[in-house]
């Protein structure tokens, strides 16, 4: 199958495979089996002998991934960490550096400073915004720019392409986290990364109900096979049915996107246009200062924004308890909305402001969403 010249709605549905060959199945089976018959030969004709090394759920899945992020490789992870910690892993040694942004998803920044920096690795951060900070931090000893964009939770917008070539020059790889831009949103490879992470946990599985991540590759080479040595070595894979569920997913995947991005930009417009809102942080808003860069390397804004409603810390925990459709819990992309106070998630490190919310919108009709938020806004006041 030409997977090049196909659309990401019909790669979502089919890149995967068509009807079990063995039984005709239209929904793929689960292979539970941890290992696999070898013949008489003693090879292994269905390609499989221990499911920590291959899987058909995870191969399907694979598949799936690398054909939507258009890719050459892609392997599949028991969470978006563990693919991040693989990836950090076997992209750097000790002695080497690396370029992160100055707001990111705070668990890889925790892992950076609790797991590499220990290992020998060090970390630079910088605001990625700023492209002349970006050159500036690009020294010697700098094998790898961690881009996040937009970022979690300010939603601060690099310049993908831009960093890209400053990298390059400067003798680093690029990996974009692509968690909060699925389903090319935001086109990394198109725009020179070399390498693509996601947690398929959040919208890619989309229903809030199974963990996993995927590091995806430009081209297969050395660097994916370092990638691909750790994932089957030390095992930390979705299990059978998770890559099922997360293959499900993945089959509404660009018309889940529709809509969220739908409902997020009509939630920002209504919060933007709010006196009892200090500020909104949306890429899609033309006040937003990244705007011009989101607008040129994005395809739609995202269904992510965070906002700081009046009245400091106390007016945010108002808000955050006074809605009622809307869940109060951490994650995102799922098809519920979801909102949380995001300084006390982070820990006592974080650099957040203590009054801003973050608010993953789901699949709702976007006039509940407001008037859930209408009614938060006022009775926090
Ligand atoms: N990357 C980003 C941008 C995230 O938001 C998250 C989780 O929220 C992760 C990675 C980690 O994913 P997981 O929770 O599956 O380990």
């Amino acid at each position: 199958m030409n997977f090049a010249s196909q659309k990401l709605e019909t790669l979502a549905i089919h890149a995967a495979g068509g009807p079990d060959p063995a039984t005709g199945a239209v929904t793929a089976p689960i292979h539970l089996s941890t290992t696999f018959e070898r013949s008489a030969a003693g090879d292994y004709p269905g390609g499989f002998v221990y499911t920590r090394q291959g899987n058909p759920n995870r191969d399907a899945l694979e598949r799936t991934l690398a054909a939507l992020e258009g890719g050459a490789e892609a392997a599949a992870f028991s969470s978006g960490s563990a693919a991040a910690s693989v990836a950090l892993r076997s992209l750097l040694r000790p002695g080497e550096r690396v370029l992160v942004p100055d707001d990111m998803y705070h668990g890889i920044r925790r892992l950076l400073v609790e797991a590499l920096v220990p290992w020998g690795v060090s970390v630079s951060r910088v605001d990625m915004s700023d492209l002349a900070a970006v050159e500036r931090s690009l020294t010697g000893d700098t094998r790898l720019v961690w881009v996040e964009t937009p970022s979690n939770p300010l939603l601060k917008v690099t310049d993908l392409a831009a960093v890209v070539r400053l990298a390059r020059a400067a003798g680093a790889r690029v990996l974009c986290d692509a968690t909060w831009t699925p389903g090319r949103m935001l086109p990394a490879f198109e725009l020179g990364a070399d390498l693509v992470l996601h947690a398929t946990t959040k919208y890619l599985s989309g229903h809030s109900d199974v963990l996993g991540g995927a590091v995806i590759a430009r081209t297969a080479g050395e660097a994916f096979e370092r990638i691909r040595f750790l994932q089957r070595c030390e095992g930390a894979v979705p299990s059978p049915f998770d890559c099922w569920l997360t293959l499900r997913g993945i089959k509404t995947l660009p018309y889940r996107l529709r809509g969220h991005l739908e409902n997020a930009a009509a939630v920002a417009s209504f919060l933007e246009a709010d006196r009892r809102v200090a500020q909104v942080y949306f890429p899609g808003l033309p006040t937003h200062p990244g705007f011009d860069v989101a607008r040129r390397q994005m395809r739609g804004f995202g269904g992510m924004l965070s906002f700081r409603p009046q009245g400091g810390e106390a007016g945010a925990a108002g808000v955050a308890a006074g809605v009622r459709l809307i869940t109060r819990a951490t994650s995102l992309g799922g098809v519920e909305s979801l909102i949380e106070h995001r300084a006390s998630v982070e820990g006592p490190d974080s650099a957040t402001p203590r009054d801003l919310l973050r608010l993953s919108v789901g699949l709702e009709h976007p006039d509940d969403l407001i008037a859930d938020l209408d009614r938060a806004l006022a009775e926090s006041r």
